[in-house]
């Protein structure tokens, strides 16, 4: 017996669960998933990394296979709606694999994939259908789908709904909703302007929260290193090629501000012989696609990303996110260093803080409610790349980083005996 057979999940969803080797619920799950059985609305504050995806799905699947109904034509009994394409791909991959043993049907519906074959894996209908905002809009626009038969609704990291200005089409959608229905809302921030929407879609809810507001993902060792923008590239293409090397880095994240940030991150990794691909909004779905399959499969070992793309994207043994730029805000910063240290594992999050956005840091440590530790660009580094005098201009932005810094080695090597 486990905790999933002790809350009555249906036999086949405990079977797939076995199969994928969960034995324990994590805390969202041991949280949310009887309130859900109950057909309560709930209210979820969680980072992505908390399986949450698990949390909503397998009460959802349990619900919809113990009430069968026939499929109707462009209709669906479930609808998850997910702010990136690449989540909504990832949560509809979860689910058919939560799914396996019930005959129940998926779909995933998102831009940039031709919009007459979305239409088409529609007719039928389908019991779950994971979309991002504005195609599902598209395809009710074409009346190629109706909403009009939603049983449960699941709303995906509304803080980046927001953030992506995805409101009107949130509104619509609402509107076009049962009113009768089971309405579940998760976010991982949850400031007033989040919560006054969630009001529009939820009612009464079970309040679940599994981080507290504003705290940094567990087991993530942040660390800040003050540098022009220059020395940036110098640094990260010399601490991922030692890192790699010693496999002291097995998987990288970094993040950049812009899209052509990217570009430049990537062509100058693999000018150095380092494996990198991009992952944006101006890349094609394909591309999008296959780069993170690349990195998922360990043939790619450094994605670099802009925030929109990465958002939520769950790929174990992500050792290390670099911060190339940092974020323009500090709940962003949270979303980020979330990627490293998934479900078990730990990992290391590395700021490159440079005059241009050194301001940002003081506001997220402020966020956070914690320092983040600084750490120096070691002597035989700066020998590889040689800008001997720049450690004197770098002196003041340490801004008393001195006596909170530590020392490590000089590609953040994870040290054996650190606690
Ligand atoms: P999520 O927060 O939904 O992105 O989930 C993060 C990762 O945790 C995914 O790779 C899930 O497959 C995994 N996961 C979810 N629930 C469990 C569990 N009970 N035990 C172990 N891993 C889990």
């Amino acid at each position: 017996m486990t905790f999933f057979t002790d809350l009555g999940l249906a036999e086949p969803i405990v079977r797939a669960l076995d199969s994928r080797g969960y034995a324990d619920p994590t805390p969202i799950q041991r949280q949310a998933i009887p309130a859900l059985l109950e057909g309560r609305d709930l209210l979820g504050i969680a980072q992505t990394g908390t399986g949450k995806t698990a949390a909503f799905s397998l009460p959802s699947l349990h619900l919809l296979a113990s009430d069968p109904k026939a499929r109707k034509p462009a209709s669906c009994r479930m609808l998850v709606l997910s702010p990136t394409r690449e989540l909504a791909a990832q949560i509809a991959d979860n689910m058919r694999g939560y799914a396996k043993y019930l005959s129940l049907s998926i779909q995933c519906v998102f831009g940039g994939v031709p919009v007459g074959k979305n239409a088409r894996a529609l007719v039928p209908g389908c019991d779950v259908l994971v979309a991002t905002p504005g195609r599902l809009l598209d395809l009710i626009d074409q009346r190629a789908l109706t909403l009009r038969d939603v049983e449960i609704f699941v709303l995906d990291e509304a803080d980046q709904m927001m953030d992506l200005g995805f409101i009107v089409p949130l509104k619509r959608i609402a509107a076009l909703l049962p009113k009768q229905r089971q309405s579940l809302f998760f976010s991982a921030t949850m400031p007033q302007s989040i919560a006054d929407l969630g009001k529009q879609f939820i009612h009464n809810p079970v309040r679940v929260e599994v981080a507290p507001q504003s705290t940094t993902a567990e087991r993530v060792e942040q660390f800040a290193t003050f540098l022009n923008q220059a020395e940036k590239q110098a640094l990260l293409t010399l601490t991922l090629r030692s890192g790699l090397a010693d496999n002291s880095i097995d998987r990288a994240l970094i993040f950049t501000r812009t899209k052509h940030g990217a570009d430049r991150v990537v062509r100058h990794l693999s000018s150095a012989g380092i494996g990198a691909a991009a992952i944006h909004g101006n890349k094609s779905q394909a591309q999008r696609t296959a780069a993170l399959q690349g990195f998922r499969k360990g043939q790619i070992p450094v994605l670099v990303a802009t925030d929109i793309a990465a958002r939520g994207i769950d790929v174990a043994g992500v050792s290390h996110v670099f911060n190339f730029e940092l974020p323009n805000v500090p709940e962003q910063y949270v979303h980020r260093i979330g990627r490293t240290a998934r479900i078990g594992a730990s990992g290391d999050a590395i700021n490159f803080a440079c005059e241009e956005y050194v301001y940002s840091l003081p506001e997220i440590e402020d966020f956070i409610g914690q320092k983040i530790p600084v750490l120096p660009i070691t002597e035989d580094l700066l020998l590889e790349y040689k800008p001997p005098k720049r450690l004197e201009r770098r002196r003041p932005l340490l801004s008393g980083g001195e006596s909170r810094g530590r020392s490590r080695a000089p590609h953040h090597r994870r040290p054996v005996n650190r606690g």
